[in-house]
């Protein structure tokens, strides 16, 4: 934490696991099942100001703790919104279904919000950095960085294999590409697991009785 970061941060009630997969997916799982219940990641603005600092390492834009401070419930509807519609998309992929033309356009509308520039930053004596600027606020050009990374997984552009987890319950999507997984986590491999022996076993013990 800098010293422009003073205030310590806190984690508000059932907040979605960080599963380390990339940008788009890792947005798109902040659905999750609690206790058999789906819930919404970004349901206050404290959630979306603890998931945005917890994944700041995937955005170019930084993200100081006033601008975590200032994110409000007008930006946490601007992500359900962008996340329900990544998820819908990401689904009609893996399906090969048609998308919904609402959801293209909520993506390609926040994909040119902000538009960020690089600008040279030399100082005498320094080596030369590239900064992002733009005219929008942090929370939003984050939400342009998340549009633009779902286009590009959407469209081929990135390497990744977006994937459904099959393991019962499970809503998370992984990338299959990154290794030879079936499952998004050891959790849900191990479920899954768990789920067939129990099916082998009911029928196995079905096909004792009936042959009693
Ligand atoms: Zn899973």
């Amino acid at each position: 934490m800098s010293p422009s970061d003073p205030t310590p941060a806190t984690t508000p009630e059932d907040v979605p696991p960080l599963n380390g997969e990339p940008l788009p997916l890792e947005f798109s799982n902040t659905v999750f099942p609690v206790r058999g219940t789906l819930r919404d990641g970004f349901r206050t603005p404290e959630h979306v100001s603890w998931w945005l600092r917890s994944c700041r390492h995937l955005f170019t834009t930084s993200l100081l703790e006033p601008d975590l401070a200032a994110v409000d419930e007008t930006d946490a509807h601007c992500f359900v919104l962008l996340r329900d519609a990544a998820r819908r998309l990401i689904d009609a992929h893996i399906r090969g279904h048609d998308p919904d033309p609402w959801d293209v356009a909520q993506v390609n509308r926040v994909s040119a919000l902000g538009r960020p520039w690089p600008a040279l930053r030399w100082e005498a004596g320094r080596r030369p950095a590239a900064l992002h600027c733009s005219t929008a606020p942090p929370v939003v050009t984050v939400q342009a960085e998340i549009a633009q990374a779902l286009v590009e997984l959407l469209a081929g552009i990135a390497p990744t294999l977006p994937t459904a987890c099959p393991a019962p319950g499970c809503v998370f999507f992984f990338d299959a590409a990154r290794s030879r997984r079936q499952w998004c986590s050891q959790g849900c491999g191990n479920r899954a697991r768990a789920a067939r022996h129990y099916a082998r076993h009911q029928s196995t013990t079905a096909s004792g009785h009936s042959s009693i």
